[in-house]
Formats: structure tokens, sequence, C-alpha cells
């Protein structure tokens, strides 16, 4: 559809690029299983230079790298010192995001305040299925877990003007708790924070898109990121995609399981049927506002 209007800045905003060799063996195998040449994918985690060859060869301009912190896959809050590593030798291509879970944390004020005053992360992710957390346990669950502390979190995101990604919708990693695949619990940390931006990953699907659809026209401060399903399903989870679509972002969820390369996914979008304008703010234009690229 937008071959005369093509964007040239694609952004994808949910790459994995994460230090695989830390997953634990269960996660490990699960990529492999489900990612083709899985290897070769992961040593590109180990070499900065050849992702952003791969970019180059994708025609993607910008990638966020998307890290967290996960007991169930194995990361620890290191991680996001290495994603801050990885960035610092492609600032101009790649944003890195971090995670954070205070049950992990001896000092989980520090440990967020690290994360963006010194590592200056450009966003954090959050993991419901693969941390046995909801988003909002803020509210329910103070003291027992130390999960208040996810308020601080979002109060300095927004003090740093940086998103919050939340995984919502299943997961097929070993030990992933699906219950918290639902996206409802956004609604809570959206009222709660109206200045946080909120990024809600793979909409909810495939069976809470309804409830992702709900917070899309709901709060102006969550946008959907289309990672992880095929492009060409878009329509069939949204079909009104065009009513939100200065809150929708590309995402390719790549090298994740299943996920061809990332230029499918663009090509896939630039074949739906909807608008020129509405592909270019999907691809390129909203991700560029949001993180001021
Ligand atoms: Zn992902």
């Amino acid at each position: 559809m937008a071959e005369t209007d093509a964007p040239d800045e694609v952004v994808d905003v949910h790459v994995h690029m994460n230090p695989f060799w830390r997953m634990n063996a269960d996660a490990l195998a699960t990529l492999k299983e489900h990612s083709k040449q899985f290897d070769r994918k992961m040593n590109l985690a180990r070499r900065p230079e050849a992702f952003v060859e791969y970019l180059d060869s994708q025609g993607v301009a910008t990638a966020a790298i998307i890290n967290y912190v996960s007991p169930i896959l194995g990361y620890t809050h290191d991680t996001n010192e290495w994603a801050a590593e990885f960035r610092a030798e492609a600032p101009e291509r790649v944003l890195a995001f971090g995670g954070f879970d205070p049950r992990v944390a001896d000092h989980p004020h520090e440990e967020v305040d690290r994360a963006l005053d010194e590592l200056a992360l450009d966003g954090i992710k959050l993991h419901p299925p693969h941390q046995g957390i909801n988003v909002n346990d803020y509210r329910t669950d103070p003291d027992t877990r130390g999960l208040e502390a996810l308020e601080y979190l979002y109060e300095r995101c927004v003090e740093h003007d940086i998103p919050v990604m939340v995984h919502t919708g299943t997961s097929i990693f070993s030990g992933a708790r699906s219950r918290y695949a639902d996206p409802m619990p956004i609604d809570d940390v959206a009222v709660d924070f109206p200045e946080l931006k909120i990024i809600m990953a793979h909409g909810g699907r495939p069976m809470y898109t309804d409830e992702a659809w709900f917070l899309l026209r709901r709060h102006e401060n969550v946008c959907l990121d289309i990672s992880s399903f095929p492009p060409s399903n878009l329509l069939e989870y949204f079909p009104e995609v065009e009513r939100i679509d200065d809150q929708v972002l590309f995402g390719s969820d790549w090298p994740g399981p299943m996920i061809p390369d990332i230029e499918q996914n663009i090509a896939a979008v630039r074949e739906l049927p909807i608008p020129d304008a509405t592909v270019d703010r999907i691809l390129s234009k909203n991700a560029i506002e949001l993180f001021d690229l």
C-alpha cells in the first residue's frame, strides 16, 4: 500500500537482543526449538556491529532491544547493565530496555535509580507471565513481596519521560504463568499514572484482544506494540485500528519463537489494507515521537 509514501526510518520497538547464554536451560531450549538457526542469531547478541549489519539488511533504522528481569527465565538485574553496554556500541541505532523485579532486588529503589540515572535506559520492560506478578500489584499486595516499589518505578519513569513496556498475552516458555497474561491490570497503572507512557506489547493476543482494545480507547497514554503476531492478523484482532493510529507501534519480537525475519514483518504491515498515513505512523512516526528520535 505504502509504495509511494514509504517511511524511510523504520523503528522496531521490540527486538530480543539479550544475553541468551545467561538463560536457564529450559528457556534456551524453547528458543532453539522454535527459532530457526538460533545459534547464528544468538551470536549477534555478542557482536553489536553484526547486529547493526542485520538491521541494515532488514531496512530498520532503529531497534529497541528488549531486556527484562525474570526469575523464571534466569535473567537478573545484571541484564540492565548488559543492555546499556550493547547500546553503547551503536547508540545511533539501538534503544536499550531493561527490567525490574522488586522481589529479587536487595535494594529495589536503588535498582530503579541505577537503571534510570546511571545506565540511562530508554525504557523498562515488565513481563507479568515471566515474572509472576501483575503490574498493578502495588495496589493489592503491598508489604509482603515488596511490590509497592513498582509505584516508585512508575513515578521515576514519568520523571525521566521514558516508557514502561508490559508484555500482554500468553507465553509458551516453560514455567510461564499465563494467568498473568490479561492486560487489564494496566488500567490501574494508566489511571494512577496518567503521564506515564505505557507500551502494551502484543495487544493481549490471542485471547485478550478485546481487553487490549478497551485500554487503547480508554487511555491516551497506552500504546499498542504489534510484535509477536503476524501483522496480517492485525485487522482481525483490531478491525478499527485506524481510529487509534497514533497509538500503534511496529515491533517484531525477532528472534523470538516462530518470528520470521524483520523485513517480512515490515512487508506484511505495508500490505495491510489501511491508508499509507497509518502505515507510516505504525512503522515509523509514532516511535520517533515517543522516543524523541
Ligand atoms: Zn518479546
